[in-house]
This record gives C-alpha cells, sequence and structure tokens, in this order.
C-alpha cells in the first residue's frame, strides 16, 4: 500500500458518530478514509462500552435509510410511556418520598402508531455500523491509527498518521470526542464545566415486564432513569454526586442489588444486576464554532452534554444528516466541499439548534438535580403545567423524538 492515499473527506473517529458520519458521506458518493486509535475488535467488545443509547424516531429514520435498522431494530425496545417524577430515594437516612407531581408521555397521543423512541445497546448499534462499514468499498477504515498532526493547505488537509502515512483529502471531519485535539489545533474554543456528578450505568434483569415504560426519577444527586431493554432489561443510567460515586460502584453485587431495590421500588419485582458496572465523568462542552477551513465538527467533538434527556448522539445523527445534505449539495453545484462558503452553511443550521439543545438539557440538571424548596416548587409548577396541558406534552413528546425544526433530508419523514 502506497504511504499516500487520496480521499474525499478523512474522518478522525469511529465512534458512534465518525462511524455514522462515514456511512452518511459514502451513500452520497463521497470516498472516505475512517481513522481511530481503538482497535475496531476492542470496540465492538461486551466490556467497551456498557451503555443504552435512546434513540429518536428522527434518528431511527437515518438508520433506516442508510440500511442500518434491520441489524439494530430486533434489539431496539420501543418506548411507549415516559414517567417523570419528583421525589427522594429511599436510604438509610431518608424514608424516601415521591413528590405529588409527575408527568406522563404517551406515545399513543401523539396519534400516531410510533413510539417515543427506542432503547438500545451501544454495542448493537456499534456492530451495525462497523459491519457496514467493512462492506462499504468507498470507506477505508484504518483502524488502529492514531493521528498525529494535520495541515490545512488552500487546495487540500493533509493528514498524518502515527505510522507514517499521510492522507489527503479535501474535507476533514472531527469525530474524536468530548477532547477533540482536531478542536483544540484549529483554535475552536469552548465552553465548558463540570457537574461534579457520574453517571452509574448498569443492566438489570428483572422479575416483571417493563410494557416499554421508561422512568426517570428526579433525586437531589442527579436524575435516575430506569430504560426498558430487550429480553425483560433495562438499562439503568444512575446521576450520583461524584464524590459518592466511587463507593457505590466498588459495592459487592447484592449490596448494588439492595441500593437499586430500594430506589426501583417494587414496581418490576425482583431485580438482578446482569453484567458489569460502568461510571462516566458527566460534563458540558460546546464548541464555539463548528467549522474552520476545510475542517468540520460533529458529535461529542462539537458538543457533548448531560444524559439527563437522552440526547448526546441523537444530537450528533442530526450534525452528520445536515453535513450530508450540505456537502453533496455544494459538490452538485462545483463548490469546493472544504470551503467556508459550504462550512458556514452547515455551522449555520446546527450551531444554534445545537446549543439550544444542549443549554435546555443543562438547565433541567440544574433545576432538577437539588433538594432547595423554591425550586422543588417551581419544578412541580412546571411539571404540572406541561402535564395539565395536552399541546405542551406534545410538543415535549416531538421534541424528544427530535422531529421538529429544519430536519435534513435523512430525518425527513416518508412522503
Ligand atoms: C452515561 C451516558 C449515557 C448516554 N445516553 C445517551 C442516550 O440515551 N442517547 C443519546 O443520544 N446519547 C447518549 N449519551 C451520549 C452519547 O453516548 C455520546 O454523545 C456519543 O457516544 C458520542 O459519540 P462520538 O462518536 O461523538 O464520540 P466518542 O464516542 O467519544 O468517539 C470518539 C472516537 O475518536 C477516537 N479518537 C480520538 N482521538 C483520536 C486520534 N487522535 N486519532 C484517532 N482516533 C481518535 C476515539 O478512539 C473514539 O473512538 C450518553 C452519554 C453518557 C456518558
Amino acid at each position: 500500500m502506497s504511504d499516500v492515499q487520496t480521499f474525499d473527506i478523512v474522518i478522525i473517529g469511529g465512534g458512534p458518530a465518525g462511524g455514522l458520519a462515514s456511512l452518511a458521506m459514502a451513500a452520497r458518493g463521497f470516498s472516505c478514509a475512517l481513522v481511530d486509535a481503538a482497535d475496531p475488535a476492542a470496540m465492538r467488545a461486551a466490556a467497551f462500552d456498557g451503555r443504552t443509547s435512546a434513540i429518536s424516531y428522527a434518528s431511527a429514520r437515518v438508520f433506516k435509510r442508510l440500511g442500518l435498522w434491520e441489524a439494530i431494530s430486533p434489539e431496539a425496545e420501543p418506548i411507549r410511556d415516559i414517567l417523570v417524577t419528583d421525589g427522594r430515594a429511599k436510604s438509610r437516612f431518608s424514608e424516601g418520598a415521591v413528590s405529588n407531581f409527575s408527568l406522563h408521555f404517551d406515545s399513543r397521543e401523539l396519534g400516531e402508531d410510533q413510539p417515543l423512541g427506542w432503547i438500545v445497546e451501544n454495542k448493537i448499534i456499534r456492530d451495525a455500523l462497523f459491519d457496514a462499514i467493512e462492506a462499504t468499498d468507498t470507506i477505508t477504515l484504518l483502524a488502529p491509527a492514531m493521528r498525529a498532526a494535520t495541515k490545512y493547505n488552500p487546495e487540500n488537509a493533509i493528514v498524518d498518521l502515527a505510522d507514517g502515512r499521510q492522507l489527503v483529502a479535501k474535507l476533514v471531519i472531527a469525530a474524536d470526542g468530548r477532547r477533540s485535539l482536531l478542536r483544540a489545533e484549529a483554535g475552536i474554543k469552548t465552553n465548558d464545566w463540570r457537574y461534579n456528578q457520574t453517571g452509574i450505568v448498569a443492566t438489570v434483569a428483572h422479575e416483571k415486564p417493563h410494557h416499554g415504560v421508561a422512568q426517570e426519577f428526579f433525586l437531589p444527586s442527579g436524575p435516575f432513569a430506569i430504560l426498558p431493554m430487550t429480553h425483560n432489561r433495562s438499562s439503568l443510567v444512575w446521576t450520583e454526586d461524584a464524590g459518592a460515586a466511587p463507593a457505590y460502584m466498588a459495592l459487592s453485587d447484592e449490596k448494588f442489588r439492595i441500593e437499586i431495590e430500594n430506589r426501583f421500588g417494587p414496581y418490576l419485582g425482583a431485580l438482578e444486576p446482569a453484567g458489569p458496572r460502568w461510571s462516566y465523568p458527566l460534563a458540558f462542552t460546546l464548541a464555539q464554532s463548528y467549522a474552520a477551513p476545510r475542517l468540520a465538527l460533529i458529535g461529542d467533538a462539537a458538543h457533548a452534554i448531560h444524559p439527563i434527556a437522552g440526547q448526546g448522539y441523537n444530537l450528533g445523527i442530526k450534525d452528520i444528516a445536515a453535513l450530508a445534505d450540505v456537502l453533496s449539495e455544494g459538490r452538485d453545484v462545483g463548490l469546493d466541499i472544504g470551503a467556508m462558503t459550504v462550512l458556514q452553511n452547515y455551522q449555520r443550521w446546527r450551531r444554534f439548534d445545537s446549543a439550544a439543545l444542549a443549554l435546555g438539557c443543562d438547565s433541567l440538571v440544574r433545576l432538577f438535580s437539588n433538594d432547595i424548596g423554591p425550586l422543588r416548587l417551581a419544578r412541580s409548577l412546571g411539571m404540572s403545567a406541561v402535564g395539565k396541558v395536552k399541546p405542551l406534552r406534545d410538543f415535549f413528546m416531538r421534541q424528544a423524538g427530535a422531529d421538529m425544526g429544519a430536519l435534513p433530508s435523512l430525518m425527513q419523514r416518508e412522503a
């Protein structure tokens, strides 16, 4: 193999965003190199990523149109209802309490036979992506391979890999995650802060069926979500104070089971942790620009948000679908896809939309992760208002389905 290879696009980062971007760009006729520092075999292993993702129905349309849904849907559990409750966990210090205020989002109220979204294991998504990438001739997967340096020229970008290979392209897509080095090297500033919270993630098997109900309890330490999975299992996303989380992570399986039983209550019957626990420090990062000459940011490289509303990857999917439209339209009228005249359209489309959602999620975290009296009252009043007004409930359900605003063609409803 020659040490210099030429592509239309080089994508750095083969995570959920970069992998999907390579397929979306290939479907528009662009040749791509997809580079990741990790070995795909390791990224497909069950131990690599224990999270699930809530996939909105607009995101599911992208998977369908790129031919991925057939592999994903058998293991995608439809979300029929979402129950949001303002409460306190039962512990040895408190009896636990649920306020009078709770919200119920019922998919049947939208009047269409579609769920509010699906819960899918990240491993299932990664497998579907890598299988499709390996079957696509116009994607060259270079992994494990580390990007060492990038040079942006007037006519192209040159990416040097640590092993000496060189990749030449019109455009580089940064899908290298929250701590994106491509973003930093391009001088793009970010707004970022830590939440002093850790997301503890585990899969739990249970005695009784969940009936497709996703539960989210707002506890003072942060939201505690129980998300329905296939095979009578649920995914637990437990946001805990960063100082307390290591102690919960270190508990024996039996003690952990007792802790989660206290928080779940009796509605799912007997519980059994199914597999290991994972923990993720939670932080907010928002890039101040999503593009620079010959560089576009997608996924967590552009915006990494709190998982309170399960929207992080969904935002990345919308970036990818929008970028696919912008680049193919630019190419079709003879423009250089790495030029700012083209990339500015992507920046205009995505920056405001994703910043609004990211900051909305941030406000939810601040409003709900505390036990301060006036804030408890404010959120109770807010939940009560949303609960009583059907158009407001419909608005939140469509927002959760990411089915609002200017939708890229991969996300639009069938004609
Ligand atoms: C607890 C938790 C729960 C979540 N739940 C949901 C949910 O329900 N729904 C939802 O939509 N989102 C959810 N998210 C968010 C979602 O997981 C992320 O938005 C998504 O994983 C980001 O994917 P990414 O590909 O942008 O970044 P990453 O997954 O971080 O991938 C970046 C990739 O770049 C590679 N890389 C980095 N630097 C280099 C380099 N120099 N050279 C080569 N490769 C490099 C890395 O190896 C990595 O594979 C959740 C997040 C957390 C923490």
